[in-house]
């Protein structure tokens, strides 16, 4: 062994660190307040059906793909199950204002010919908004898994501007525009924050070809978890940390919730970070400037999910992702609590590994802030009132009214219901205001909205999606980042790339 590591959170980020760091001999032990692992990966079962709590959309897993070369290292490739979504469609787009659908297609041509056949006077714009995009994406080596020496990495013009401020630079149509932003909930998206290079990170990943998970994302938190047990690491499930020690600007131990006290060389932290501080038995062994930096940054908002179950043989499996717009000059005001909820939803039928014509499941995620059920702040899992039950039926109504105008027939076909909120999201996860994509990030001082892995305890890294970038892409790659921290720079991306 190495050395030895202990990581706080069994998320995506917790897991992927472990499983690189106990693949290179690392003696790792991953702690998890859940019973199932995963984090953003956990799907759970209710009236016999399995829902994913989380990742609906991934990208990067197709033949070359980044993530999926990570797979290729980790030697996990042929265990998981992954469906791709249909190339001529991979989001449907349904803007209720005019009655229009748009459907998006994969591919860079495919992707340009599908909006402009819509907007034949905004082809060249198209083209050069794409080549925009991937010309950005490209500035970012870790994205292509390069190696990379530079030290201060130098970015163009388009790469530090603010989303709206890049599309509007390329696209001079206002309804265009507003298209072109329709997968900002994906990165939690605010027209004058977000810098464009997330957007473009999304958009690549997009273009290049969206993927599923087969049968409940939490086959591969399982398929991570088996890797660790299997290279000599342990998963604790169930018993999350309570307390961390710290003496002279070190970790020196942390202790779990059924009495566990466990020690090693390096601590990771794949939690949401503000959530780690108060974990912390001295927390001035992290620079309160730090602390309050973290503390004060705005986090991306949250969303209301309904998992619906619906009858066998009544509703037809679609293999993309249908999106519900209420207006174009609404497409970038989900973060807005002054604004009528919903406004609107993102609709899709997770694939089963062998899917039949018909689906067995609906999932609804419609973007929704905190301010929605601050005053249920204090309350927890199961115990939250019969207000806030109420409040989840009339959510659930109005979108299932709103679900009426793309499938007339949906109250025919469901069996039952199961709503979460961002409460949920905030007590599964342990994330702050139950942000779906960690802490918003901000085109006009990126450092400052972005969390290093290193901090200034010698033996505490960071990891997860408060890091660079959040989700099924961004995730893994931060974790690579962490792990070289121990292994040493590039050491893993010379292992990946010699594959
Ligand atoms: C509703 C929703 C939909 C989303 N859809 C998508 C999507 O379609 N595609 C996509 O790519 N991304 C999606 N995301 C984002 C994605 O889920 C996250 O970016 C990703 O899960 C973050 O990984 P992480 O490891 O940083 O955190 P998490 O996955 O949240 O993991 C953190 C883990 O730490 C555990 N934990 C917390 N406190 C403790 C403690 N004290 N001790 C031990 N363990 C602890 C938690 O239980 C959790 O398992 C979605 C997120 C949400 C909420």
């Amino acid at each position: 062994m190495k050395s030895t590591a202990v990581i706080i959170g069994g998320g995506l980020g917790g897991l992927f660190t472990g499983a690189i760091l106990s693949k290179e001999g690392v003696g790792v032990t991953v702690i998890e307040k859940n019973a199932t692992p995963g984090g953003g990966l956990q799907s759970f079962v209710r009236h016999g059906e399995t829902f994913d709590t989380g990742m609906h959309v991934i990208a990067g897993m197709h033949e070359g793909g980044n993530i999926r070369r990570i797979c290729d290292y980790l030697g996990i490739t042929d265990k998981i199950h992954i469906k791709d979504v249909d190339s001529d469609v991979i989001d449907s787009l349904y803007f209720a204002q005019d009655k229009k659908t748009y459907r998006i297609a994969s591919g860079k041509e495919n992707f340009i010919n599908s909006l402009a056949e819509e907007f034949p006077h905004q082809r060249k714009n198209l083209e050069n908004y794409v080549k925009a995009l991937y010309d950005i994406v490209s500035e970012i080596d870790l994205f292509y898994l390069r190696a990379s020496e530079t030290f201060m990495p130098i970015h163009g013009e388009d790469f530090m501007m603010s989303v709206q401020d890049f599309i509007a630079k390329y696209i001079s149509d206002e309804k265009l525009r507003s298209i072109l932003a329709y997968m900002n909930p994906l990165y939690g998206g605010r027209d004058n924050m977000t810098p464009a290079y997330l957007h473009s990170l999304i958009a690549v990943l997009y273009i290049n070809g969206p993927s599923r998970f087969a049968g409940g994302s939490v086959l591969f938190a399982n398929t991570l978890v088996e890797l660790i047990r299997e290279n000599g690491g342990e998963v604790i499930l169930a018993d999350g940390v309570s307390k961390v020690f710290s003496q002279e600007r070190r970790i020196t131990g942390v202790l779990t919730r059924k009495g566990r006290r466990l020690e090693a060389d390096w601590y990771v932290c794949a939690i949401h970070p503000c959530t780690f501080f108060q974990l912390l038995d001295e927390p001035s062994v992290l620079p309160k400037a730090y602390r309050t930096r973290l503390d004060n940054l705005p986090n991306s908002y949250s969303a209301f999910t309904m998992n619906i179950k619906l009858k066998p043989g009544t509703f037809r499996y679609f293999n993309y992702s249908m999106y519900y717009m209420s207006r174009y000059d609404r497409i970038w005001d989900f973060d807005r609590a002054d604004v009528k909820w919903p406004l609107g939803f993102l609709c899709m039928t997770p694939p089963e590994i062998e899917q039949g014509e018909f689906s067995t499941k609906l999932i609804i995620t419609a973007p929704m802030v905190w301010e929605h059920v601050k005053k249920w702040e204090n309350t927890t899992v199961g115990h939250r009132g019969e207000e806030y039950e109420k409040w989840k039926q009339e959510c659930s109504e109005t979108l299932l009214n709103m679900i009426e105008e793309l499938f007339p027939n949906i109250r025919d076909c469901i069996l039952e219901i199961n709503t979460a909120s961002p409460l949920t999201i905030r007590d599964y996860y342990g994330v702050k205001e139950g942000s779906m994509c960690g802490f918003s990030k901000d085109w006009k001082n990126i450092t400052i909205s972005q969390v290093p892995v290193i901090t200034k305890v010698k033996n505490l890294l960071m990891t997860g999606q408060n890091c660079n970038a959040h989700g099924f892409c961004g995730v893994p790659l931060t974790a690579i980042n962490t792990c070289e921290v121990i292994l040493g720079k590039n050491y893993v991306l010379d292992r990946i790339n010699k594959i």
